[in-house]
């Protein structure tokens, strides 16, 4: 008897253009002994944004940093420093790109649950709720706002704690908030959400529910990357709507055979999430037909740079490195090419695979 996954979800949902003015009214009744954190990305230092954080008592701002993708040292600090300032805090805000938002719900998971974030890279390891957290996104397309997991550099593995006490108890979906991304930053986001689209609606996990969000997520990226002439309001409301129903697709789905390989990059390389994965979507004809060569058409008609050659030089051992943690990612290979997926794609394949990279 197949089991059918039963998922938490993210509490509370406001949508809509300049809904970053109710977050007082919202973060009102959660507030508690200690202050609220907001953890701004630090792209909005001085920026208007930080100015309108409803700061109250002694609440505070700290600037993630996302320089890199968030690492569990990174994450255990921003806990720490919390714990020894204040004791405890009403919740964690986070305000910025699939990374802050990242960052902010481990930091919620971290002041209630002992030890290193690390212990809980995983599935279901997380012990106990975290405090109140919000995720509020200035880039659109990962679907970090929707999903139950956070995506973590680890000591040993990059991998998600990925949990039932993981999902924003709220998410304040702003489309003014994302309006000024540069257009590269934005596009590897937004492919983000393209790619998420087609492996799962091309997967062999697809069900009624997958589909249904997919297909409009996948008809918004068509109408933004494609039809449109000049980047307005109606794409930045059009793409953060993309961005949580291709979340929602993938969380009754999964992602594929572009996510697997970008996993290798990013973990030998440091290749960022978006990017990463628009690097091999740019060479999945075989796997992907159509869904590669319409991603070309939107590179071509958006003039953006994909980089190539990033593989060039790489020794034997580096190539094992990344075909080991890509060929681990069971689940994302089994939706991309079926139960016999190990005969499809083999340890010569996926080498050749990351060559042309
Ligand atoms: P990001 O958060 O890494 O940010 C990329 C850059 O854009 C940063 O320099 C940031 O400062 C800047 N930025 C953010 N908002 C901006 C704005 N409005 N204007 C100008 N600059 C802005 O980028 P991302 O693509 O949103 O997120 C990638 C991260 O999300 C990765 O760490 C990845 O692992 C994670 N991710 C998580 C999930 C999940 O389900 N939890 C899913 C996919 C990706
Ligand atoms: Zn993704």
């Amino acid at each position: 008897m197949s089991k059918f996954r039963n998922f938490k979800m993210v509490d509370y949902v406001v949508y809509g253009r300049g809904s970053f003015n109710q977050l007082d009214e919202i973060l009102e009744p959660k507030r508690k002994a200690g202050p609220m954190i907001f953890l701004l990305d630090h792209y909005f230092k001085g920026k208007t944004l930080e100015s309108r954080i409803p700061l109250r008592r002694n609440d505070k701002v700290i600037f993630a940093d996302v320089t890199y993708e968030p690492k569990t040292t990174y994450v255990d600090s921003l806990a720490q420093q919390l714990k020894d300032e204040f004791g405890t805090v009403s919740g964690v805000i986070g305000i910025g790109g699939g990374s802050t938002m990242d960052l902010a719900k481990a930091v919620s998971l971290m002041m209630t649950n002992a030890g290193s974030s690390a212990d809980y890279q995983g599935w279901d390891l997380v012990k106990v709720p975290g405090v109140y957290k919000a995720g509020i996104p200035t880039l659109s397309g990962t679907g970090a706002e929707v999903s139950r997991t956070t995506v973590l550099t680890g000591p040993t593995r990059k991998l998600g704690m990925n949990s039932d006490f993981t999902p924003f108890d709220q998410i304040v979906l702003d489309p003014e908030l994302t309006a000024d991304a540069p257009v590269n930053q934005r596009f590897y986001t937004g492919m983000d959400c393209y790619i998420h689209c087609i492996e799962s609606l091309q997967g062999t996990y697809l069900n009624e529910f997958s589909k249904s969000y997919g297909e409009k997520a996948l008809e918004h990226c068509q109408y933004i990357f494609l039809q449109k002439d000049t980047w307005d309001a109606e794409c930045d409301d059009k793409l953060m709507m993309a961005s949580y129903a291709g979340g929602m697709s993938i969380a009754y789905s999964q992602v594929g055979v572009a996510h697997a390989v970008s996993y290798g990059l990013s973990y030998l390389l440091g290749t960022k999430h978006g990017v990463g994965n628009c690097i091999v979507m740019n060479h999945l004809d075989e796997y992907y037909p159509e869904g590669a060569a319409e991603f070309k058409r939107m590179v071509e008609k958006n003039g953006v740079e994909i980089p190539q050659g990033i593989c060039k030089g790489l020794s034997d051992d580096e190539f094992e490195t990344m075909i080991n943690v890509s060929i681990g990612m069971k689940p994302l290979w089994e939706n991309a090419l079926g139960p016999n997926w190990e005969k499809v794609m083999t340890r010569e394949k996926l080498r050749a695979l990351f060559e042309k990279l």
